[in-house]
């Protein structure tokens, strides 16, 4: 398996630090409004990474933060005239909602910074002690001259940063030492939340979340460390600096970095008027669309967001869903189970499609192609899957293009999940009526049911039911 690693700029092998498993750190939002559709591609593009991590027989080890103390988050809480804690916590609760139409498994950890501070406390302190931070007046600094291998993940040259941004001392902070220190905490400001530290009331920077948090749930190394392109400076260069100074060893192995998503050709910004939130496109979509779209380029390739393409990925996933429709009616329908030779032959044939998907994603994760090799199974499935075909036979070419859609996140039984949800919803509104001694229309809805092949059984524990 290959990936590419920003820090050699290089298409690398991957080998893990410890066989068999992988710890993959991916930097997760900031919780101060619905996440939009630029957010939701490393969110899509990891939660891949991470499913073929395991489809590969690994053991991932998958840890996402929410930073959930930050400028924006005050602002927000000020507007509304609410905590910051309310703010934070609405926005976890509404982006983990938009995960789940998204198909984006929970991490093994969602550490919160604001859970964290104690740890960062210590990092600072640790820090300090080896000379790598200071404090003035209340806030400390990262001594960022002092770490010998600044710049190494962004590939600058320190003596441009540092000249570049020495007209960037904004006032409060030219008690630095040096124009590229970096706030590793700060003196809280009247009104914002704040934690007691030996040197300030006061709150952590940003970076340091992240070093402490990796840390803390998967050790001083990791394998993978990822987010959108945009952190690579200064939010990356500066966890490598904080980690590796405390630490004493290289931080991550791969540095992983998805291309930005633009609407329509232009940058995503408020002030365009182009923002786009995942709520929103879920009230048009399944966010299954949205998910086979992100995934329809390849990660490190710049990506817009158009209806047209929109339109184009849900009629390309249609194709999909309705492959596996079929496949299962065909399954269910079958007159014997006895494979030919013919399909025998058949299957065997199924291993190229599978060949060319792994292909794919070995190649740094191109899930284009991937997709590609998917459409090409479906295209098979449809022209050597008919009536006379033996349930076996229908049923292995559906566990094939389950098992690689599967990795992709999408889910192609959906439907039948959605049919479900409808179900369950017929069956409380009978309870409801049956409560009312409605029992006319409580029998109109079992009939209902039993129309559509769903067999009801009231028992001790409620209304079960089952597929006759
Ligand atoms: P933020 O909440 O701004 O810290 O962003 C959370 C994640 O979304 C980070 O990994 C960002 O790099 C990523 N991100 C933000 N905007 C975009 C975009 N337009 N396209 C792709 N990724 C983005
Ligand atoms: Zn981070």
């Amino acid at each position: 398996m290959r990936l590419y690693n920003t820090m050699t700029r290089k298409k690398e092998e991957f080998r893990p630090l410890k066989e068999g498993a992988v710890s993959m750190y991916v930097c997760g939002p900031t919780v101060y409004n619905f996440i939009h559709i630029g957010n939701a591609r490393p969110m899509i593009v990891f939660d891949t990474v991470r499913r073929y991590f395991e489809y590969k027989g690994y053991d991932v080890n998958f840890v996402s933060n929410f930073t959930d103390v930050d400028d924006k988050i005050i602002r927000k809480a000020i507007e509304e005239g609410v905590s910051a804690d309310e703010i934070s916590g609405r926005y976890i609760k509404e982006c983990r909602k938009d995960m789940e139409g998204m198909n984006i498994r929970p991490a093994t950890h969602h550490p919160l910074a604001t859970e964290e501070i104690g740890g960062m406390i210590d990092m600072i302190e640790e820090l300090i002690q080896k000379g790598y931070a200071y404090e003035k007046n209340g806030t400390v600094y990262f001594r960022t001259r002092q770490f010998d291998g600044y710049g190494k993940l962004s590939h600058k040259n320190l003596d441009d940063l540092r000249s570049g941004n020495r007209s960037l001392l904004v006032s409060g902070e030219d008690q630095k030492e040096d124009p590229l220190d970096f706030v590793l905490w700060k003196p809280k400001k009247e009104g914002e939340p704040a934690w007691k530290s030996p040197w300030s009331e006061g709150r952590p920077g940003w970076h340091i979340e992240c070093s402490v948090m990796s840390r803390k749930y998967l050790g001083e190394q990791i394998d993978i460390h990822a987010g959108g392109e945009d952190l690579i400076f200064p939010h990356h260069e500066n966890e490598i600096a904080q980690s590796e100074a405390a630490n004493g060893k290289e931080f991550a192995r791969y540095w992983m970095h998805n291309a930005f998503l633009n609407i329509d050709n232009h940058k995503m910004s408020k002030s365009l008027g182009n923002f786009r939130t995942v709520r929103e496109i879920s009230e048009q979509y399944d966010l299954q669309v949205l998910r086979f779209f992100m995934l329809s380029a390849h990660y490190r390739s710049p990506l817009n967001f158009s209806a047209e393409l929109m339109e184009s990925s849900a009629n390309g996933l249609e194709r999909i869903v309705n492959a596996a429709k079929n496949l299962r009616y065909l399954a269910d329908n079958a007159k014997t189970d006895d494979l030919t030779e013919q399909e025998e032959e058949n299957l065997s044939k199924t291993e190229n499609y599978v060949r060319a998907f792994e292909a794919a994603m070995d190649d740094d994760f191109n899930t284009a192609d991937a997709i590609a090799a998917v459409f090409d199974l479906v295209r098979f499935c449809n022209t050597t899957a008919t009536e006379e075909s033996s349930g076996n036979y229908v049923r292995a070419l559906l566990d094939v293009l389950v098992k690689l859609t599967d990795v992709l996140g999408i889910d192609a039984d959906r439907e039948e999940e959605i049919l479900d949800a409808d179900i369950e919803a017929l069956i409380e509104e009978r309870q409801a009526a049956r409560k009312e001694r409605n029992f006319a229309r409580a029998d109109e809805i079992r009939n209902e049911l039993a129309a559509r092949g769903i067999l009801l059984e009231d028992t001790r524990e409620g209304v079960k039911w089952k597929r006759t």
